[in-house]
């Protein structure tokens, strides 16, 4: 076969060859092929196990019915999303004291691409964006062709980044919590910080609140909390982990209408990028996620977020019993680990499929600074999640 003459976007040649879950799941298929006996247990990929909740289910069945139906039928969705559903988010936010107008939430498929599209609506600013982090941030911006600077989370600031020393340009910020792999929650005062710096300098904050549900305690569950967050913020959020969501496909953007830059509305660009480029989410899942945002629909959903929860609590134990250092698990559906007697990431990944058949995610796949770490994930069943935390008990 002879190769095309076309130019392909050099920035490719800048990312990682593989995306970092589809690293780890060819190592665990040859880990099978080798052993076709094992029992692997997967710690790994932070997908989500219980189904649905039930008024979720009775509101899409509802809207099946509808589109059966030549009366009620819908076709193309509006790209925003349903006015139903941008209020029902609205009123969602007024859990955390937020008012936000419906016109400044976008109904997405997924808070993935909206934090990679995002980059669209951009020219060659400064991206700064903490390590490690979930990879779609930096990915994306390289293959924007951006520079980007990291942000270390360590031990050291609680694996929460601060904006001391950055200077006073200009730049587009990311933030995620909590956190992404290390479980690490902003509280008020420590995000005020950021929001300060970014009115200072005139910078854009990208606040990724994809975990919000898992918050314990009084820490802000959205960067609007904070006083200041209208005019410096764009806020993007998940059904997927709230809701069960992975495989329904559910997120949205908040653009609030004070964000403006070079005679733009970062609003109005993102609503005419959208009406280009996205058909909608389908109405039967826009029905889906007005349920699970209602007031008994949210209450079944904290009850999955409980479920997980004691799962992180059973590996915690596990964790703390053999003195393994970690953070996360609060807050977080995420324990971020320090891999045992030294070993990096990928070797301890190694170590632990083929001493426990236990599969969880090479810290540092999120970045230079998990090197040294591990991700272990609460989505798994209850009984998966046992069995796997009485084989780390016996091998850690
Ligand atoms: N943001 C963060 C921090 C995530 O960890 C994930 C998924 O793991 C997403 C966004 C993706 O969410 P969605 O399923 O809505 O695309």
């Amino acid at each position: 076969m002879s190769a095309m003459s076309i130019k392909v976007n050099p920035n490719f040649r800048n990312i990682a060859p593989n995306y970092l879950f589809s690293d780890v799941a060819a190592r665990v298929a040859a880990y099978t092929e080798a052993h076709p006996e094992a029992r692997i247990l997967r710690l790994g990929v932070g997908d989500v196990t219980l189904p649905l909740t039930g008024r979720v289910i009775a509101a899409m069945a509802g809207a099946v019915a509808e589109m059966a139906d030549g009366a009620t039928f819908r076709g193309y969705a509006p790209e925003s999303g349903y006015d139903f559903l941008r209020e029902a988010v609205a009123r969602h936010y007024e859990r955390f004291g937020v008012a936000l107008a419906a016109r400044e939430v976008f109904i997405s498929d997924g808070a993935k691409n909206d934090c990679g599209n995002l980059t669209e609506l951009f020219g060659d600013n400064p991206v700064f964006i903490p390590d490690p982090v979930y990879p779609v941030y930096l990915d994306s911006n390289l293959m924007a062709g951006r520079k980007v600077t990291f942000l270390p989370a360590t031990r050291e600031n609680d694996f929460l980044p601060t904006p001391e020393g950055l200077g006073a340009e200009a730049a587009i910020i990311y933030i995620c919590s909590p956190n992404n792999p290390t479980g690490a929650v902003y509280d008020r005062e420590r995000l005020g910080a950021w929001v300060e710096h970014a009115l200072r300098t005139g910078s854009l904050i990208i606040y990724d609140a994809a975990y919000e549900a898992f918050i314990e305690g009084d820490v802000p569950h959205s960067i609007f909390e904070i006083e200041g967050a209208r005019a410096c913020a764009i806020e993007v959020a998940s059904l997927s982990k709230t809701a069960g969501f992975t495989g329904t496909r559910c997120s949205w953007t908040v653009i609030p209408e004070e964000l403006l830059a070079e005679g733009f509305s970062l609003r109005d660009m993102w609503e005419r990028r959208q009406a280009t480029k996205f058909n909608g989410v389908p109405y039967v899942v826009q029905r889906g996620a007005e349920a699970a945002l209602s007031p008994e629909g949210y209450a079944e959903c904290l009850e999955l977020v409980g479920y997980y929860r004691e799962n992180a609590e059973l590996i915690a134990s596990a964790l703390r019993d053999r003195d393994v250092f970690f953070t996360g698990g609060a807050s977080s559906p995420y324990l971020w680990m320090r891999c045992p007697r030294g070993m990096g990431s990928w070797e301890f990944f190694d170590w632990l499929l083929a001493t426990a058949q236990v599969v969880g995610t090479p810290g540092a796949g999120f970045g230079a600074e998990g090197e040294g770490y591990f991700r272990l994930t609460s989505f798994g069943s209850r009984e998966s999640t046992a069995e796997a935390v009485e084989r780390l008990r016996a091998c850690l």
